[in-house]
């Protein structure tokens, strides 16, 4: 079975007619990245470093921090990680923080928010992350941006940390790339300007889903109003993906849905060829990856943008699905 595993694991995440599909992993914790590296053999799409601090870390410590993320850096070697700057509040709080009670959690101080609320804290996982990426291929990404100005604020405050780190002579990589999620559906719809600021953008469909269709992903009663493939969804990752191709920019998926393979042929024929997903999924989507032609995935796109319905776009894919495996 371990066998099986690392053979398929070196085969090429390619489609039928070619196309190359970068497969990458979604960690929460410095231990999984050897595990990563090792047993799957890809990189790092989505590090989740909150878990981090949720696991006892302090946010002020960026001695452990620096140490945690140039392991990681370290472990995925020649391949890359893509560290997410805090991401807490919503369904994740730190008792070291205090956080003030909200009745509207997903809606408030959360990720980026705080951390341009704290830039005290926000300041030395910069520090933290900046030193690390001297020791491998390190990536930013800032969670949950709304507005051009949010984006903008987070910027300049990283600038500030590098002219820090330059003036104290640490070293840092100066190319290193910086991105952004897009999970609010203000950013996906103002995403030919938020683009011009960041290599990359990642769509984060959990957050999405959730905000688009206005149900709150965590809540079961409702769980059958959460609609990956709401036509509306699907729109918006369309155009997000349609900009970060007009810019010659590079978008990646790094949300649930990367790892269904009912939803994945739907994303690759968007032309969103890197996705991200926990390292359990990364098989059987690699196994569908060789599987399909990229140009009847585009098909699939085409007609799933003429739908109504998520009951619909959900029949072509699962037809897809039938025609292709
Ligand atoms: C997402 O929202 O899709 C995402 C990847 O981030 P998280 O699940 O950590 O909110
Ligand atoms: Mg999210």
């Amino acid at each position: 079975w371990m066998s099986q595993i690392l053979s398929e694991s070196n085969q090429p995440a390619e489609t039928l007619d070619g196309y190359q599909v970068r497969l990458v992993a979604n960690v929460e914790l410095p231990v999984e990245a050897m595990n990563v590296r090792q047993r799957y053999n890809v990189g790092i799409g989505l590090f989740r470093t909150e878990f981090m601090f949720i696991n006892g870390a302090s946010l002020l410590d960026e001695e452990q921090q620096f140490i945690d993320y140039r392991d990681t850096a370290q472990a995925v070697f020649p391949l890359s990680v893509i560290f997410r700057t805090l991401d807490i509040g919503g369904d994740k709080f730190l008792s070291e923080l205090n956080m003030p009670h909200e009745l509207n959690p997903f809606m408030g101080m959360r990720a980026i928010r705080f951390s341009l609320s704290r830039v005290d804290i926000f300041k030395i996982q910069l520090r933290a992350i900046l030193r690390a990426s001297a020791f491998g291929k390190v990536r930013i990404m800032f969670p949950m941006i709304s507005t051009l100005d949010e984006l903008q604020q987070a910027l300049a405050t990283l600038e500030e940390v590098k002219n820090d780190l330059r003036a104290n002579k640490v070293p840092f990589n100066e190319d290193l790339d910086v991105g952004c999620m897009i999970e609010v559906p203000a950013a996906a719809l103002l995403a030919e300007r938020l683009i011009q600021h960041v290599d990359f953008f990642s769509l984060g469909t959990n957050d999405l889903v959730q905000y688009s269709l206005a149900v709150d992903r965590s809540n079961p009663d409702i769980a059958y109003l959460y609609q990956p493939i709401h036509p509306s969804v699907i729109r918006m990752m369309k155009h997000v993906a349609d900009v970060c191709y007009a810019n010659g920019k590079r978008v990646g998926l790094c949300g649930e849905m990367a790892a269904e393979p009912l939803y994945a042929p739907l994303i690759l024929g968007m032309g969103i060829h890197e996705l991200s997903m926990s390292p359990v999924s990364l098989a059987p989507i690699r196994k569908l990856v060789r599987s399909i032609r990229m140009f009847e995935a585009e098909a699939l796109v085409a007609k799933a943008l003429l739908c109504g319905a998520a009951s619909e776009v959900h029949d072509l894919c699962r037809n897809f699905l039938k025609a292709s495996c």
